[in-house]
């Protein structure tokens, strides 16, 4: 194991009801805030209405910013920046999912710097300045992005899909409840289950040796979002089910389960060159991406695909070669994926391999090769984008 610093300073609100306390919550910080979300979902299921009369009742003053889009953007995120200077905000409220976090997340960048706020998504250096206080109040678990320190912002420009993390950016509380979640289409589920189980991979599987308590964390809310998705898949308002998915989404991402172990965060590389060209979901590129990358890094791995392929895909073990436990554990990963509906190869997306080189090219630009497990170079990225193919 690793040394490592564990320090997770956000307030978890969860339960069913806990929307209304969002009033009460913000009012000590005795700031103004801005009130961001998304493109019509909260006013749709009525917890816009909600939000802002709990708002009202603790005399909490605001603005609002809504309008943001999947895989968010740069000009919303300066609109944000705008807004918050000229009215004197001091603190965003998130009403969302990962998008509307990761855009309040960047606005809350933005206020106190002096400079262009993509200009730390390029460069990734640490502020040394205090963003604004951000909170949210969850509406889709999948990213994460409700306790994580990380923030992911598309500039259509240069069509580049950029994260960028920080302590200071975990926000001061989060509101999760699991009835929020009961008006998601279908196919969001699917997705936000597949980001979360990818958040899980990226950490669980690595080079660091004698990590078997966080193995096992890994492994148990792996197969509590397997079982619980299995339980969505045919009923979207389950309550307990989202409940376990949404503790286990919060859990993926939390980093609880990746302290003291190396970890790999090359399938989110990749993908992010999928959403930014072609707006693909996260999730959906995701479930595309990571079979395809186990296929291609698991023969020099094998002790901990087997491990993967036992303990979470639980495929029968005894007197049975290494190599068709793995293959079968890679093949029910897929089988999964399609149980909920998601695409497993690049022509379900409709990328085209003639932007391949292009796409791996960009993915290994910002940093270098990509991944923990193995350092992956341009030639290795193209390799795993035409296995994702059919
Ligand atoms: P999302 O992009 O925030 O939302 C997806 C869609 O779901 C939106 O169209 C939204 O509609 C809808 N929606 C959300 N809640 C709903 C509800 N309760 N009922 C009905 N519809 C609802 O989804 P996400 O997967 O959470 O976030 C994806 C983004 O997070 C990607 O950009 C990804 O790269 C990023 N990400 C960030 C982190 C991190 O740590 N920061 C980690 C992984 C991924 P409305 O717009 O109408 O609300
Ligand atoms: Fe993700």
């Amino acid at each position: 194991m690793l040394n490592f610093i564990y320090d997770n300073k956000t307030t978890l609100i969860f339960g069913k009801g806990t929307q209304h306390e969002a009033g009460r919550l913000l009012k000590p910080f005795g700031k103004k805030i801005l009130l961001h979300y998304g493109g019509g979902s909260i006013r749709r299921s009525g917890l816009y209405d909600s939000i802002t009369a709990s708002l009202k009742a603790a005399g909490v003053e605001y603005e609002e910013l809504g309008g943001v889009q999947p895989n968010p953007t740069l000009p919303l995120v300066y609109e944000g920046i705008r807004l918050c200077r000229e009215h004197g905000l001091g603190m965003v409220l998130a009403v969302g999912g990962g998008s509307v976090i990761d855009s309040s997340k960047a606005i809350a960048l933005g206020v106190p710097y002096g400079g262009d706020v993509w200009d730390l998504y390029l460069s990734k250096k640490q502020p040394d300045f205090e963003p604004l206080p951000v909170a949210t109040v969850l509406t889709i678990p999948a990213a994460g992005s409700e306790s994580s320190p990380n923030t992911v912002i598309t500039n259509e420009e240069t069509r580049r899909k950029l994260g960028y993390g920080a302590p200071a950016l975990r926000p001061v509380f989060s509101i999760i409840n699991p009835e929020l979640f009961f008006t998601l289409p279908h196919r969001q589920m699917a997705n936000g289950v597949s980001d979360m189980m990818s958040h899980i991979f990226e950490r669980y599987f690595t080079r660091t040796l004698h990590t078997d308590l966080s193995d096992g964390l890994c492994e148990a809310t792996l197969r509590t979002i397997m079982r619980n998705a299995r339980i969505l898949n045919g009923n979207l308002h389950d309550y307990d089910a989202w409940a376990e998915i949404a503790f286990s989404g919060n859990i993926a991402h939390n980093n609880l389960l990746g302290v003291g172990r190396e970890q790999d965060w090359a399938c989110h590389a990749m993908e992010h060159e999928l959403s930014a060209l072609y707006h693909v979901d996260h999730g959906a590129g995701l479930a595309v991406v990571t079979p395809a990358w186990m296929k291609y890094v698991s023969p020099r791995h094998r002790d901990m695909f087997l491990q993967f392929s036992l303990n979470v895909m639980r495929v029968e073990g005894s007197c049975r070669e290494t190599e068709t436990i793995i293959r079968e554990g890679i093949a029910r990963l897929e089988g999964f994926y399609r149980e909920l509906g998601l695409p497993t190869s690049m022509e379900e997306l409709g990328i085209r391999p003639e932007d391949f080189p292009l796409m791996a090219e960009q993915a290994i630009s910002v940093r270098g090769p990509v991944g923990g497990l193995e350092r992956l170079d341009a030639e290795d990225v193209r390799n795993i984008y035409r296995l994702a193919c059919r």
